[in-house]
């Protein structure tokens, strides 16, 4: 391997660095793939899918409660955090299996070891350095931890899949998409939750009435969030519990505080810079449309680039990274109408823009918005609402925004993304006939 040139050298076997790998190497390109840690990178290991499989075991615990009305009159069985654990393992280790053999499928070699930069064409392994025509930096990301006073009993979200005893309280710090899912996962689960959030929401980016929303939602499935505050320390007591300080002089008992405060790029130590390699303040790696880093030879893809951290995005980078260096030629990604769904209870699913986005863009706008109870819960007995809001440029007629809290928003928001992205007017909404009963049907029957 050492003496033969490659064409792509990929640095990381998460998300974008596998498909990279992967498509670079069905191509006909001679490709190698080093990662350091588990196959699948955070999105396997400690992302989205661990996250989705603890969110369908939190559900359970309302649908045992629900199902009384329908005439099940189970009684809630106790829940074991062992059991789901080991499940979860089990699905991850059979995900990671899955990946080493695809890139094995594809002819991409993969090398098992921490990667580093030695010039622009050399990568460094085990010691062993690798040529290759173009490198693509797909290192990923980690979560940002705030120094502070007992900083070190916090847990970031890698830990929270894992964690040895069940955080029967948990103190989540932080509103974005971590927090609230964590929040939300956990309180599901049986723990007295509090979520603090140094803001005055949560989900800053996201349509303010949509987080207001979810809030309340939040609120009323006993999530305690304490808007405006934020932890001045932590302390581990003799009995091994935490008690974290506010700073407005009031302190909370916790099993297990979480930080989920962000997440910076992987880029230290990857010797990028000492390649000559441009970084941004954030320490990303700063790239132009084609992806390329200030050194042509070196790309980057993903989460390393600081820009939109989800995992489609990162495919669909690698993708265009792959038609450019191997076939199809230059094209350019759209970060417009990028669908996105945060996994709380009940979910997010929103695309485009927020009503003041939209007020921004386009000056005059039109709003629909529809908020209901759901026809399960008129029997379930729970208390839960639907949310649905459209955004329509007055002038052009296009839905610039499409936002939903309630049951499966992300499954429902995912189709009227492909309309959206095609041009989809109020009119061409108003057109379409509803599927009855759903609850989606409200987008297309709102006047
Ligand atoms: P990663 O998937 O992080 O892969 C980077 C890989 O590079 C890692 O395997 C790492 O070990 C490896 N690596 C790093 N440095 C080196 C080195 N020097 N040498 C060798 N290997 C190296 N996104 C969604 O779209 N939907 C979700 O529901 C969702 N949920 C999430 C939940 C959580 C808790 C978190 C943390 C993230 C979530 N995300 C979600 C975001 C998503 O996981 C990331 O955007 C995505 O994984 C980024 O892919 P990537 O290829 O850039 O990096
Ligand atoms: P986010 O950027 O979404 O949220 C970070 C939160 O932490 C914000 O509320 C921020 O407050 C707060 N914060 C930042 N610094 C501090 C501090 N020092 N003290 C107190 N609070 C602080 O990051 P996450 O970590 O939640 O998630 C990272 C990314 O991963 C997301 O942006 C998303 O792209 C991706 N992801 C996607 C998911 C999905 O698709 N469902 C799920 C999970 C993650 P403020 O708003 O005031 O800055």
């Amino acid at each position: 391997m050492a003496s033969q040139e490659l064409d792509l050298f990929v640095i990381g076997a998460g998300s974008g660095g596998v498909r990279a790998a992967r498509m670079a190497a069905q191509r006909g390109a001679k490709v190698a793939v080093a990662e350091m840690s588990a196959l699948g990178g955070t999105c396997v290991n400690v992302g989205c899918i661990p996250k989705k499989l603890y969110s369908y075991a939190a559900h359970y615990a309302e649908a045992f409660e629900e199902a009384h009305g329908f005439g099940w009159p189970v009684a809630v069985p106790a829940f074991d955090w062992a059991t789901l654990k080991a499940n979860r393992a089990k699905e991850i280790s059979r995900l990671n299996t899955v990946y080493g053999a695809v890139l094995e499928g594809a002819g991409a070699t993969l090398l098992r070891g921490r990667a580093r930069i030695v010039s622009p064409h050399e990568v460094e392994v085990n010691g062993e350095v690798h040529r290759a025509k173009h490198i693509l930096v797909a290192t990923g990301g980690h979560p940002l931890m705030p120094e502070v006073p007992g900083g070190e009993h916090a847990v970031s979200s890698n830990e929270m899949f894992d964690l040895p005893v069940f955080p029967k309280h948990l103190v989540v710090v932080g509103g974005g998409y971590i927090a609230c899912e964590m929040a939300s996962i956990f309180r599901g689960l049986g723990a007295q939750v509090t979520q603090v959030v140094r803001g005055s929401r949560l989900l800053r980016g996201f349509d303010d009435d949509i987080a207001a929303f979810l809030a309340v939602e939040m609120g009323k499935k006993g999530v305690d969030i304490r808007l405006g505050t934020h932890l001045h320390g932590i302390e581990r007591r003799a009995d091994g519990s935490l008690l974290a300080a506010l700073h407005d002089g009031s302190a909370l008992e916790a099993t297990t505080v979480l930080y989920a405060t962000g997440r910076g790029p992987n880029t230290r130590g990857l010797g990028l810079e000492e390649a000559g390699v441009a970084l941004g303040s954030s320490g990303e790696v700063k790239v132009d449309a084609q992806y390329r880093s200030s050194v042509p030879s070196i790309l980057a893809v993903g989460d390393v680039t600081d820009r939109v951290q989800l995992t489609p995005v990162a495919l669909a980078e690698a993708m265009v990274v792959v038609d450019q260096l191997f076939g199809q030629g230059q094209r350019r990604m759209s970060y417009e109408f990028i669908p996105t769904a945060v996994f709380t209870h009940p979910n997010i699913g929103t695309v485009g823009l927020t009503e003041a986005q939209a007020r921004e863009a386009h000056g005059t706008i039109r709003l629909y918005q529809s908020e209901f109870k759901s026809l399960k819960h008129t029997l379930s007995g729970s208390t839960e609402r639907t949310l649905m809001k459209l955004v329509v440029d007055d002038a052009s007629d296009r839905v610039v925004g499409l936002h939903m809290v309630g049951a499966e928003a992300g499954e429902i928001v995912q189709g009227f993304a492909v309309a959206m992205k095609a041009g989809a007017t109020k009119a061409h909404f108003d057109a379409t006939i509803g599927i009855h009963p759903t609850a989606a049907e409200e987008f297309v029957t709102m006047r």
